[in-house]
């Protein structure tokens, strides 16, 4: 049976930073376009600070896990995206509890949590145009496959297509939430920074979970 662990999960965390940093000019080029130019510095100044407290991170159950991460990002990054992906993790910390592992079913679950804390508090549905428009579809697609009976790792790719493709999505629609809504008509013809991060979250997902 397939086990996710609290090592897999923090292989995890490391490696969204890792894609985070790699990607950094570019998602910041991205919210340039239709924000203020600094997606990538909030998520990477995020996510370097929960690299620094790779210590705090190691022997805890998964909902305390989670908890560093999302106390660190609220704390450490201005901008919607550091208070999003904050509750994400925070509603996911609360969704996990005192578990010291996951079952593929269980980190659907997590995940649906997550994703309703970022709805409840930044308001987007799909079509949006933000990183609600990768993360739903994303669970939904990881889901089905669990329930269809497909192994964890096919699940995640499915995932990191599903994110994919919801990503292509946000590029022709006009922006409903956040700072490129107010560019109105003008934000259409430009991927979401937001969405863009997700999917490296699924990709990273996908490179160490299974
Ligand atoms: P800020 O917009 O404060 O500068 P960032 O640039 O770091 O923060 O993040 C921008 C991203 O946050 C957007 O691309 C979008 O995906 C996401 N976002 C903004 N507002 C919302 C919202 N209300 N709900 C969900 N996601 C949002
Ligand atoms: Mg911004």
């Amino acid at each position: 049976m397939t086990i996710i662990s609290t090592d897999k999960i923090i292989n995890w965390i490391e490696r969204y930073a890792g894609h985070i940093a790699e990607q950094k000019d570019y998602l910041t080029e991205l919210d340039s376009a239709i924000g203020d130019a600094d997606h990538g510095a909030n998520m990477n100044r995020g996510f370097q600070a929960v690299l620094a407290k790779k210590a705090d991170l190691q022997n805890k159950d998964v909902g305390a896990l989670f908890k560093v991460v999302a106390m660190t990002l609220i704390q450490t990054v201005g901008g919607a995206s550091g208070a999003l992906y904050g509750t994400f993790f925070l509603q996911a910390s609360a969704a996990a509890g005192a578990k010291n592992e996951l079952s593929p079913v269980e980190f659907g679950t997590v995940l649906d949590k997550g994703l309703a804390g970022i709805v409840l508090r930044g308001k987007a549905a799909i079509g949006d145009k933000t990183m609600v428009d990768a993360l739903q579809p994303a669970i939904k697609a990881f889901k089905y496959s669990i329930g269809v009976g497909d192994d964890f790792k096919k699940a995640l790719q499915n995932a990191v297509h599903a994110a994919e493709e919801g990503l292509k999505s946000t590029i022709p629609i006009v922006a409903r939430k956040g700072r490129a809504s107010y560019l109105g008509e003008r934000s259409a013809g430009h991927p979401d920074p937001g969405a863009t991060s997700t999917v490296l979250l699924f990709r990273a997902a996908a490179e160490t979970l299974s």
